[in-house]
């Protein structure tokens, strides 16, 4: 089957969230397809409202807004009425810029691990039903990356030398 009649095949909602590497995922809803969640993080953001500690209920979110894999959401407290905002996943900061989601950074590593670039890994996750990343946020998380790896390069490639010198001497 060719990649074209795979694709006119796919149920009309699914193709929407078929996000080309450079698309914008704003179309998408909160209540569409499936996310990647650290479940213990999002059960304790939820457990208390920001204002009053009431517990917030998911089925209140009145917005999200991804960040590649990553979700932030704008949940009503039904106690006290503030918009909470919470996030789905556990962030990390780089250098410089705004929080990062650590599920990017991950993405990126997945990536190289798996031979495969933005475009392969975005027809994976969409097949599943899960909105793909930009190319431009996951080539920022290899960048990210690049530096510990070509470190961790380095290091075994050193290793891999004076083990050499150890067995010919
Ligand atoms: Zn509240």
């Amino acid at each position: 089957m060719n990649k074209n009649k795979l694709n006119t095949t796919l149920p009309d909602e699914i193709k929407e969230m078929v996000i080309d590497t450079e698309e914008s995922t704003d179309t998408i809803t909160w209540k569409d397809g499936r996310r990647i969640v650290e479940l213990f993080s999002l059960a304790k953001a939820l457990n208390n409202c920001q204002n009053c500690t009431a517990q917030l209920n998911l089925l209140n979110v009145e917005k999200e807004k991804m960040q590649g894999f990553g979700s932030y959401l704008a949940i009503r407290c039904l106690n006290c009425n503030m918009l909470n905002n919470i996030l789905t996943n556990k962030t990390h900061y780089g250098t410089k810029g705004p929080a990062i989601f650590d599920i990017n950074t991950k993405a990126a590593i997945g990536m190289i691990e798996a031979g495969i670039g933005p475009r392969q890994l975005n027809k994976f996750v969409t097949a599943l039903g899960i909105p793909g990343a930009t190319a431009k946020t996951l080539k920022k998380r290899e960048r990210e990356i690049q530096k510990p790896l070509s470190e961790i390069a380095k290091t075994s490639c050193v290793n891999a030398i004076q083990e050499e010198i150890e067995k010919t001497r």
